[in-house]
C-alpha cells in the first residue's frame, strides 16, 4: 500500500487546490511508493502569503530563540534517520551509505544554522560629514524560496532553506517532483516536529510538467524577495532571465563536469580510492562528482588497471540491501542520457574499460579510455557511473583540459607535492578545489558554489548570509547640519 503524503502550508497538511495527486516510483522495483498531493500555483501563491504573514514575528524573533529551534531540529533528525533513510533509498534509489551521509551533512547543518544565529552584523563605518553617525545592518530580506533536485533530495532541500531561516526569513521549499516524500514531505515534519512556529517554513511541489509555472510564479511575486536554485545549468539559465524581468536576486547552484587531475607524483591509493568514491557515490548523480579523470603519462597505465578494478568491484544492484555501492538512475531518461553519451564515445574511438552495461535502471561502473576532449562525455554533464579518463603529457596539458570546459563548480588534484597543487588549484576555473580529495566534499560551513555555467552565489557558510540578508545603510545625526540652502 503506497503510502499518501500532502503539501505542508502554514502550519497545515493539506491537499493540492485541485484536490490532484501523483504518484512517486521506486527507480529501483519501478512500484508505486507514493501518491503524493500535486501542487498548484494557487497553493504555492497560499504558501508565499503564509510565509508573509509569519514574516514580521520570526524577523522579530531573538536569534537564541531560532537557534534553539534549530538544536532540536537537530535531535528531530537523529530520531527520524531510519525513516529518512527508508524513504530515500525506496524513492531516490540512492544506496543506504549515501543516505546516511545526507542525514549527517543535515544534522551538521541544524548545528551550523544554530551557531550562525547570531552572526548576521553590520559595521559602524566612519562619515565626511560633520556629526554623522553611519551604520550598517543586516536584516533578513523577506520571503525566501528554494528550488531543489531530486539528487541530493534531503540535504540541497534543507539548504534551500535553513541559512535562510535561521537569519530571520520565512521559507517556501520546493522539492523536485521526483522526490517529494524525502526532498520535501518529511522536511516539513522535521521542523513541525521540532517546533518551528506556522508560516516560517512551507513545503510545497508541482505536479509533473509544472515546473515552469511554478517557477515564474515564483520569481513574478512581489512578497518573495530572494530566490536560491539548485538544479540544473539549463533550468539556472531561465530563472537567472526571469530574475532580470523581474528585478530578482537568485543564487544559481548548477550543474558540473569536474575534473580530478592526477598527477605522476600521486599517492596511487589515494588517487584511485578518492576518485572512485567521487565519481560514484550516488551512482555518479552528483553535481560535484567526478566527471572528468586528467591524469599524467607515465602514471596513465597503472592509474587506469586500478581504477578499472576497484571499479568493477563495486555491488551493482538493490539499494536496500546493505552492501550495494550502486543503485539505479532515477529515470528513463537519466539512463538515456548516460546511454547515449557512452555510445556516443564509443563509437567515435573510446574504449569501454569496463561497466557500459545496465539492467532496468542500474549502469554498471564504468571507465572509458581514449576519450576525447571534443566527445559528449567530455564536455556535457553525464550524471551517471561514468568515467572518462584521458591522459595527458604534463601538467600544463592537465590544466588546459580541466579548464576547457563550460561548467566550473569543483576540481580535485592529486598530488604529494602541496605546492604544486596549490599553484595549480590557483589556475583552475572553479569556484572549489580539493587537493588529495576529489571534487567531491562538502561541510555546511564553507562557502559552497561555482563559476561559470555552475552558476553563483554561495549557499553555505557565513557567506550565505550575503544571499539572504539586506545589508542596510543607516545613519543618524548627532549634532545639525549647515546646509547651502
Ligand atoms: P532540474 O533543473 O531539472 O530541476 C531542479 C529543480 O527545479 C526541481 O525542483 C524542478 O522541479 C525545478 N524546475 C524544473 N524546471 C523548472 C523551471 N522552468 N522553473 C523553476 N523550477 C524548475 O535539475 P534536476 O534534474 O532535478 O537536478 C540535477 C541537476 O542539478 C544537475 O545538473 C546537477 O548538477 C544540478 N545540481 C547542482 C548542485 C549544486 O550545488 N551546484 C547540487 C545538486 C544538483
Amino acid at each position: 500500500m503506497a503510502q499518501h503524503h500532502q503539501l505542508y502550508v502554514d502550519g497545515e497538511w493539506v491537499d493540492g487546490a485541485m484536490g490532484a495527486t501523483f504518484d512517486s516510483y521506486n527507480p529501483y522495483t519501478g512500484e508505486v511508493f507514493a501518491r503524493v498531493a500535486a501542487g498548484e500555483v494557487e497553493d504555492l501563491n497560499r504558501a508565499i502569503a503564509a510565509a508573509d504573514a509569519a514574516l514580521p514575528a520570526w524577523a522579530g524573533s531573538s536569534p537564541a530563540y531560532r537557534a534553539e529551534l534549530f538544536l532540536r531540529a537537530a535531535n528531530v533528525l537523529e530520531e527520524m534517520r531510519d525513516e529518512f533513510v527508508q524513504t530515500f533509498v525506496e524513492e531516490q534509489g540512492a544506496a543506504k551509505f549515501t543516505c546516511n551521509f545526507q542525514v549527517n551533512f543535515a544534522g551538521m547543518l541544524m548545528r551550523e544554522a544554530a551557531a550562525q544565529a547570531h552572526d548576521p552584523i553590520g559595521q559602524i563605518l566612519p562619515s565626511d560629514t560633520p556629526g554623522a553617525f553611519f551604520m550598517t545592518k543586516r536584516q533578513p530580506a523577506g520571503v525566501v524560496a528554494g528550488i531543489a533536485p531530486w539528487n541530493g533530495p534531503l540535504l540541497l532541500g534543507l539548504r534551500a532553506v535553513t541559512l535562510p531561516m535561521v537569519y530571520g526569513n520565512t521559507t517556501i521549499l520546493k522539492p523536485s517532483s521526483e522526490t517529494p516524500v524525502v526532498g520535501g514531505a518529511l522536511i516539513a515534519k522535521l521542523f513541525e516536529r521540532a517546533g518551528f512556529p506556522k508560516g516560517v517554513v512551507n513545503v510545497v511541489w508541482n505536479g509533473p510538467g509544472k515546473s515552469g509555472e511554478f517557477g515564474e510564479a515564483i520569481m513574478a511575486h512581489p512578497r518573495v524577495r530572494r530566490v536560491n536554485f539548485t538544479g540544473s545549468t539549463d533550468v539556472g539559465r531561465e530563472l537567472g532571465i526571469l530574475g532580470g524581468k523581474y528585478l530578482k536576486r537568485v543564487a544559481l547552484e548548477l550543474g558540473g563536469k569536474d575534473p580530478c587531475i592526477i598527477l605522476r607524483d600521486a599517492d596511487m591509493d589515494t588517487a584511485v580510492n578518492a576518485t572512485c568514491f567521487g565519481k560514484f557515490m550516488g551512482s555518479g548523480q552528483g553535481c560535484m562528482a567526478v566527471e572528468r579523470i586528467i591524469v599524467e603519462q607515465p602514471i596513465g597505465d597503472e592509474f587506469i588497471d586500478r581504477f578499472v578494478k576497484k571499479a568493477s568491484s563495486l555491488k551493482v544492484g538493490d539499494p536496500r540491501e546493505d552492501d550495494t555501492g550502486i543503485g539505479p538512475l532515477i529515470n528513463r531518461r537519466q539512463l538515456e542520457r548516460v546511454k547515449t553519451q557512452v555510445e556516443e564515445a564509443v563509437r567515435d574511438g573510446a574504449k569501454i574499460m569496463c561497466g557500459g552495461r545496465y539492467e532496468g535502471l542500474s549502469y554498471w561502473p564504468t571507465v572509458l579510455t581514449d576519450v576525447k576532449r571534443n566527445m559528449r562525455v567530455m564536455r556535457e554533464e553525464t550524471f551517471g557511473p561514468v568515467a572518462p579518463v584521458i591522459v595527458v603529457k604534463d601538467v600544463e596539458e592537465a590544466i588546459e583540459v580541466a579548464n576547457d570546459n563550460a561548467y566550473g563548480l569543483s576540481c580535485g588534484i592529486i598530488t604529494r607535492d602541496l605546492q604544486k597543487g596549490l599553484a595549480i588549484a590557483d589556475r583552475i576555473e572553479s569556484g572549489m578545489v580539493h587537493i588529495n580529495e576529489s571534487s567531491t566534499a562538502d561541510e555546511p560551513h564553507v562557502p559552497f558554489g561555482g563559476v561559470k555555467d555552475s552558476g553563483w552565489g554561495k549557499m553555505g557558510g557565513k557567506q550565505a548570509a550575503e544571499e539572504f540578508t539586506e545589508l542596510r545603510w543607516i545613519t543618524f545625526q548627532t549634532s545639525p547640519r549647515q546646509y547651502p540652502l
